[in-house]
């Protein structure tokens, strides 16, 4: 394709399939190493947003179909596609920060490190995801369970305003009062949303000033009790206690004692975001002295903690360069029969570096908080699954079966999906399931409203099924 007109109006960089280093560029789109073999037609590296705008003509007026390129964290590797155009946005990097009106603004490759890093000099926060590499651009469009969400909600919530190039290759900005439908799309949409986000707004909140966490590791002989203690008392907790049930490779400390279970542990993690220090001791102490507690195998119990703590550690436990398969769900049956349910089957699991985990939001059991302002309207009171990691390719078709049977096993304890990460290239029906019925037939609509002629990929184009296989 002669792209050599769009190469003349914008300032960033437009690669053929052709070019020499195409290949090199498109192989590291993607944070998983399970590579999709698909391949855009032209990619464009986009140097600011008017880039965008031309792109969008450029792709309209040539029958291209388009899809944005975030950070490229979705597990599935959404951000690319089989032909059309893909537009790289990594090159969008700004944050402004107006602390007396406690907002920001960012552009799409921020990562959550980054933002919290901008924040905390001001004592402002945000609920990021809870790795530190991962980008804002698609974790806010689809929902965004990040830290603290009990308490400051989904991300998308916190979203207050964004700047758009819209299909028709405009630059708008939709929030509650203009370009509202847009807005509520953005809002949960994902990789459905009608339109690319160059800029977020985003309401902050004040800095907790008294983060403090606990962990308790226990065998998973006893998942079945220390799961369903999770379960009840995760009501009693504070909202601003983050609260999960993990089940893992053990500690090297503690390898022995797990033994007997394949070397694997659970692990419960609880974090406070209070302002108080009091505060967070009186909440964690709510876990202290449990029907299970005299099981526990280790406790460490309300130690300070920072962001930069937490990110480590969920650094640690999600690091890059692993080939992943990704399986998330909302569910409202108690962690204890979930988690007795694929324990077996997780002590057989092949690799080390896989996790399973459930985080436990009793605030959202009655359903979203603000659905109806917003696409993204899924939610339980437990969300979590399998996060399937391994390093080397040889080893792709154990992993893959190992994950697909974990699937068929946490079948009937889901209720619905969360699409930011939800394999919807595996099964699409599972985007779906990230909605409620009314907000999954607005959203069509609307995408169809915005976007007659289908410019953007959305939920399936240029998907096919096989996502499992190595980079060519
Ligand atoms: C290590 C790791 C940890 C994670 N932790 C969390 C977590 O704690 N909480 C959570 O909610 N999620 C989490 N996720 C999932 C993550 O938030 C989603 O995968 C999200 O889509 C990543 O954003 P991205 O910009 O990298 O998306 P990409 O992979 O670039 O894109 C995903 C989809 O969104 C679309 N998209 C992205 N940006 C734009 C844009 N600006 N305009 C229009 N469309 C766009 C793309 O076209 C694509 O269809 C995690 C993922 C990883 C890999």
């Amino acid at each position: 394709m002669d792209t050599s007109t769009l190469q003349r109006n914008i300032r960033g960089r437009v690669l053929n399939r052709s070019d020499a280093d195409f290949q090199l560029i498109q192989s590291g789109l993607l944070w998983n190493q399970l590579q999709p073999r698909r391949y855009p037609e032209v990619i464009v590296q986009v140097d600011h947003e008017q880039d965008v705008v031309q792109a969008v003509k450029f792709a309209a007026a040539n029958g291209l179909r388009v899809v944005a390129r975030g950070g490229g964290h979705s597990w599935c590797g959404l951000a690319v596609r089989q032909g059309g155009m893909l537009i790289d946005l990594q090159r969008l990097n700004g944050v402004t920060i107006d602390p007396s009106a406690r907002r920001a603004t960012i552009q799409p490759f921020i990562s959550n490190r980054e933002i919290i890093a901008n924040l905390e000099p001001h004592g402002l926060a945000f609920p990021t995801g809870h790795c530190p590499e991962v980008k804002a651009s698609g974790y806010l469009l689809s929902g965004g369970i990040g830290w603290n969400a009990g308490a400051w909600g989904a991300a998308c919530h916190n979203v207050e305003a964004i700047d758009v190039v819209t299909a028709q290759g405009e630059l708008v900005r939709a929030d509650a009062s203009s370009n509202a439908e847009l807005f509520w799309t953005a809002r949960g949409g994902g990789a459905g949303f009608p339109g690319i986000a160059v800029r977020y707004h985003l309401a902050l909140h004040p800095m907790p000033k008294a983060m403090y966490a606990s962990t308790y590791y226990f065998s998973l002989e006893h998942i079945k009790e220390v799961g369903d203690w999770v379960f009840e008392v995760a009501d009693q907790l504070p909202k601003w206690i983050e609260f999960t049930i993990f089940m893992l490779t053990a500690p090297p400390a503690l390898a022995s004692r797990c033994a007997a279970m394949s070397g694997k542990v659970c692990m419960i993690t609880a974090t406070a975001f209070a302002d108080d220090a009091e505060d967070a001791r009186e909440g964690l102490a709510l876990l202290e002295n449990g029907p299970v507690s005299d099981q526990c195998l280790t406790r460490s119990s309300n130690q300070p903690t920072n962001f930069t703590e937490q990110f480590n550690l969920s650094g640690n436990m999600w690091p890059p360069n692993l080939r992943a398969r990704v399986e998330t769900l909302w569910s409202s049956s108690s962690t204890g029969d979930i988690l007795l349910a694929t324990r077996d089957h997780f002590l057989k699991s092949p690799s080390p570096a896989t996790v399973m985990l459930f985080a436990l939001y009793p605030g959202w059991a009655s359903g979203v908080p603000g659905k109806l302002q917003s696409a993204f309207s899924m939610c339980a009171k437990v969300y979590g699954g399998p996060w399937t990691m391994w390093r080397r390719e040889n080893d792709d078709e154990i992993n893959n079966q190992w994950h697909a049977h974990n699937i068929s096993i946490l079948r009937p304890f889901t209720v619905g999906h969360y699409l930011g990460e939800t394999d919807i290239v595996e099964e699409p029906i599972r985007a779906r399931g990230a909605y409620s019925r009314a907000n999954w037939e607005r959203l069509q609509e609307l995408r169809h409203k915005l976007d007659p002629h289908g410019l953007f990929q959305g939920f399936d184009g240029g998907l096919g099924t096989d996502n499992q296989t190595v980079k060519e």
